[in-house]
């Protein structure tokens, strides 16, 4: 390992990531293409490399993201297949989108007429050999995006289906409550999409090639809604939607380590106070490892005087408060400890096989898994292993 990834690094196993793709792909009826999610840097895993390392990957139809300068990203990288800006995109950027495939989620007739007459000149001058791709957003429960699955829905979905400059390629919803153990509003909501969908493809008379409405609870709990492609985010990391997920039909391996190095050992004597405001007092002679990992790597300082660590196959308890840069843990208890050691931050010792998962991380700190990988900022290098 290079010296320069030994404060903290982030590990990112790509077979895993392929691992997942394959474990859902094997829950999802046969044909139906997967869209891996990979916004806000694919969940901070890195998503130019992930993208990379799907290029060749015949059941990824292409890649999801929120912006988009996250899609021109991705196309700065090389990465050739379909992508889609999830939510809204803004006026400035729809030249260089669809100059490069990168299609809009459209719901907003303004935006509509402003993409249409983009797609149409790109036509003209002969910048473009075809028109260009569309997804419609249909809201059918988050209150979020989209047009509403009724007869003003589908005027708009006409109305966009017979611009001169535009073609919708897909449609779609997401669902806001897929990832519960009753799962009731989940497959309702499925039946209106579905329902809008044949209705709206009925009255046009033209079929849109590309039906989406799962994610990744979806594609473990309802693999019955895969349509046409499924968009999977948090599964491919190998992170869990949410605690009523079942853990049994779907195999998924984490994907992301943390990983650190003890940069100072120190014995102190009872009654020492350890970091900001001596929130934590020593009540006996204590070992105190310090690690230079901290909140602006993006660290929960909510962990401070309640997470562990793992060392040489260890819990180590954080003590006092969780600094900007560092933060202090009690290894008193472990034997075998020097300046240098590796912390497992996040993962699996390699000693015990242990591990702190993301979801328990996120129970230690009060904080939502996606999140926190999300959050773990560009001061921690991403290491690739795997292909
Ligand atoms: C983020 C997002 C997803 C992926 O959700 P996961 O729960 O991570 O699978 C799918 N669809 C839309 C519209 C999203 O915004």
């Amino acid at each position: 390992m290079l010296e320069e990834y030994s404060r903290v690094y982030a590990r990112i196993d790509i077979d895993a990531i392929k691992y997942n793709l394959e474990s859902m792909r094997k829950n999802i009826p046969d044909g139906t293409r997967i869209m891996a999610v990979v916004k806000t840097d694919a969940y901070g895993h890195g998503a130019t490399r992930i993208a990379l390392s799907l290029e060749n990957v015949d059941y990824i139809w292409g890649y999801a993201v929120a912006t988009a300068e996250e899609a021109f990203e991705l196309r700065d990288a090389g990465a050739i297949k379909p992508i889609l800006v999830l939510g809204y995109t803004f006026p400035y950027a729809y030249r260089r989108m669809l100059l490069e495939g990168v299609r809009p989620s459209v719901f907003r007739m303004d935006m509509a007429q402003e993409l249409s007459d983009c797609g149409q000149e790109l036509v003209d001058s002969g910048e473009l050999t075809e028109l260009p791709c569309v997804h419609i957003a249909v809201d059918t429960g988050m209150s979020r995006i989209g047009v509403t699955p009724d007869e003003k829905g589908a005027d708009f979905v006409s109305k966009v289906m017979n611009m001169p400059g535009i073609q919708v390629e897909g449609i779609f919803t997401h669902f806001a409550r897929a990832d519960e153990a009753d799962l009731s509003n989940a497959r309702e909501r499925e039946k209106v999409f579905a329902d809008f969908v044949k209705s709206v493809e009925e009255t046009t008379g033209k079929k849109i090639p590309l039906h989406h409405c799962a994610n990744s609870a979806s594609i473990i709990s309802v693999p019955e809604s895969s349509m046409d492609m499924v968009r999977a985010g948090v599964t491919m990391y190998g992170m869990w939607p949410s605690e009523d997920v079942p853990r049994d039909i779907v195999s998924l391996k984490p994907t992301m380590e943390l990983i650190s190095h003890i940069v100072m050992i120190k014995e102190v004597p009872a009654g020492t106070p350890v970091s900001y405001g001596g929130t934590y007092v020593t009540d006996k002679p204590t070992k105190i490892a310090t690690i230079p990992v901290g909140y602006g790597d993006g660290y929960p300082r909510s962990l401070s005087n309640k997470g562990y660590v793992l060392i040489n196959g260890h819990h180590a308890n954080i003590i006092g408060r969780v600094c900007m840069d560092q933060f202090m843990v009690d290894v008193t208890d472990i034997h075998y400890v020097l300046e240098g050691d590796e912390v497992v931050l996040l993962g699996r010792d390699k000693n015990t096989g242990e591990e702190i998962s993301a979801e328990l991380l996120g129970e230690m700190s009060g904080r939502f898994n996606y999140e926190l990988t999300c959050d773990f900022n560009k001061r921690i290098p991403r290491v690739f292993v795997g292909k």
